[in-house]
This record gives C-alpha cells, sequence and structure tokens, in this order.
C-alpha cells in the first residue's frame, strides 16, 4: 500500500511504522508543530498538501513537516526517510521527524480528536524509534519569539502520561 498523501487510521498507520517503514536514516528527534494559520479547519487533507509543496518550492525548500493529523486522520506529507524543512536549526532537521496538527493558535488543546491523534501519533513515534521525552522538542524551543505549538513541553508529557497507547 502507499500510504503517501492520504488519510490513514490509527491501525494503516502503525501498519506503516512497525511493518512497512524501511529505516535510512538515524532519528533521534521529534519536533512538534501547529499549522501556523489563525483560522478554524485550515487543514483540508491533500488540496492543502499540494498547496503548501508549492508554497516551500517557491522558497527554494523541499517540504517542511512529514506528518499532520486532522480528527482521527494522520497524513503522512513527506517519506520519513527524508530530511525534514521546518524553520529553525538545520542540524536538528537532519535527525528529526517533524509533526504537525490542524489547530487555532491560542486554543489548546486543538480539538479534542485532533488532540487524541496528535498523542497517539506521538507515542506510536516515540516507541518505534525508542525515544523517551528528552528527545521531543517544541518548534519554538529554538526558534526564539515563535508560539508553535501553543503548549508546554510539562503540559504535553502529562498529557501523553494520561493516555494508554499499545503497539
Ligand atoms: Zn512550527
Amino acid at each position: 500500500m502507499d500510504y503517501l498523501r492520504k488519510p490513514l487510521s490509527r491501525e494503516q498507520f502503525k501498519k506503516y511504522l512497525f511493518d512497512d517503514f524501511k529505516q535510512r536514516r538515524e532519528i533521534d528527534k521529534i519536533v512538534l508543530h501547529y499549522l501556523w494559520k489563525r483560522k478554524e479547519n485550515y487543514f483540508w487533507g491533500i488540496k492543502s498538501l499540494i498547496g503548501l509543496d508549492e508554497y516551500y518550492k517557491k522558497q527554494d525548500r523541499t517540504f517542511a513537516f512529514h506528518l499532520c493529523v486532522k480528527d482521527d486522520d494522520i497524513w503522512i506529507a513527506k517519506d520519513l526517510n527524508e530530511r525534514p524543512d521546518q524553520s529553525g536549526d538545520a542540524k536538528i532537521n537532519d535527525w528529526a521527524i517533524a509533526l504537525e496538527c490542524d489547530a487555532v493558535i491560542g486554543h489548546r488543546p486543538p480539538n479534542k480528536k485532533t488532540w487524541k491523534t496528535y498523542l497517539f501519533v506521538i507515542s506510536m513515534l516515540m516507541k518505534r524509534f525508542t525515544l523517551n521525552p528528552n528527545h521531543l522538542f517544541l518548534h519554538k524551543e529554538f526558534h526564539e519569539g515563535d508560539t508553535c505549538p501553543d503548549f508546554t513541553k510539562e503540559f504535553l508529557l502529562k498529557e501523553l502520561n494520561g493516555e494508554k497507547h499499545e503497539k
């Protein structure tokens, strides 16, 4: 199955991550983002991905992030073996997976379904790449003045601990 740029269920995402993904680069960080538009329902699935792709190309960049979640759906925007091109430290990009979620900045959490899916994806990535909370980074940690994502690491860890996700 081709997993790229289509809405995946949790089961499909797990199958991709644990059975079908063949890792070809070192991954030791997850960088967390929110999509930045102050607008409801910013993420429109494939249309948004095509639009963002063009936007990054115009800036002479490659696609910024790997994954995006909205409601129950998980979108793989870019192969995890490719380097992300999120703004910030280039060295961080070399080893990172970049995760976005559809959200309205200033609302925390985004919406309950999306937030739960976001937590699920983080927890699966941590299992797959044997990462611990020290490997989780918020975009704003290395991009001063940024508000992305709009939560603290403390809040995130508390939320992650409250969820039980079986592989
Ligand atoms: Zn960001």
